[in-house]
């Protein structure tokens, strides 16, 4: 997707594919090399987003809504009743709006609808499950779970950086209270190229460590409700909603109280 400058037809920059929806939507405010920058129409078909620069006190936000399926588990690990897995899945994802927020006090400002179509993208993802039998021996509350399962989702995502090299913007993450898949607790992340780039292949196989990292990452954090250092993400369509910081440490340690010795 190329960012041309209205008016000029000058190419200013590109943005991934992937990111378009979300970043280049007609709009959003484009902070490229320190000038800002305004949408003012995203082509689809042409790949092209006509850009202005904009002189403005406010961000922009996309919110999206995401789907997984799972295509194929090529392999697991059993961690008592709980498992991690690796496989490949059907990631559909709609950017559905944006919120405006001021740049000084990230207050929204509004909310504005956007008419995108779908994406979907068939990738490799890690996924766990957490059984409700476990769930409840941990003291989870059913209203909990959403915010707990996303919390562990967000911060595993920004830790996954230190266990493949990779950015947190190349991946993503799903988490849902029931699985239609799974029938149960799941939390994926994702590659967020087609056919995978091998991040969610290395999160799988450090899937002790890195999991052990997040719990950690998130019990230490000294925030108390959460904050972006732990389990708030930038990259969030649900705008950081819900999440359950104290719920996201006793889903963890249910998840890895079934996990292998470590040597
Ligand atoms: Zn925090
Ligand atoms: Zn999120």
């Amino acid at each position: 997707m190329q960012l041309v400058e209205a008016g000029t037809g000058r190419v200013v920059g590109t943005v991934d594919g992937a990111r378009a929806h979300a970043t280049a939507h007609t709009g959003a405010i484009y902070v490229h090399r320190g000038e800002t920058w305004q949408v003012e129409r995203l082509d689809l078909d042409d790949h092209v987003a006509e850009i202005r620069r904009a002189d403005v006190d406010y961000t922009t936000t996309a919110r999206d809504v995401a789907d997984i399926v799972i295509v194929e588990e090529r392999d697991h690990q059993r961690w008592a009743s709980c498992r991690v897995s690796f496989g490949s899945v059907d990631v559909s994802n709609q950017v559905t709006s944006y919120l405006r927020r001021r740049t000084r006090t990230g207050e929204v400002i509004d909310e504005t609808l956007l008419d995108l179509p779908v994406r979907t993208l068939r990738t490799s993802a890690v996924w766990w499950t957490v059984p409700d039998a476990v769930l409840e021996a941990a003291g989870l509350d059913r209203v909990d779970l959403p915010g707990a399962a996303h919390a562990a989702e967000h911060c595993s995502i920004g830790l996954l950086p230190l266990f493949a090299t990779c950015d947190r913007w190349d991946i993503g993450g799903v988490s849902t209270a029931r699985h239609p898949d799974t029938g149960v607790l799941t939390v994926f992340v994702h590659d967020g190229h087609p056919g995978g780039a091998g991040f969610a292949e290395r999160g799988y196989a450090t899937a002790q460590e890195w999991l052990t990292a997040t719990r950690a990452a998130i019990a230490s954090c000294e925030c108390v409700s959460g904050c972006p250092s732990c389990i708030q993400s930038p990259k969030c369509g649900n705008g950081n909603d819900p999440l359950d910081k104290g719920g996201a440490v006793l889903l963890l340690d249910a998840l890895l109280a079934g996990a292998p010795p470590r040597r």
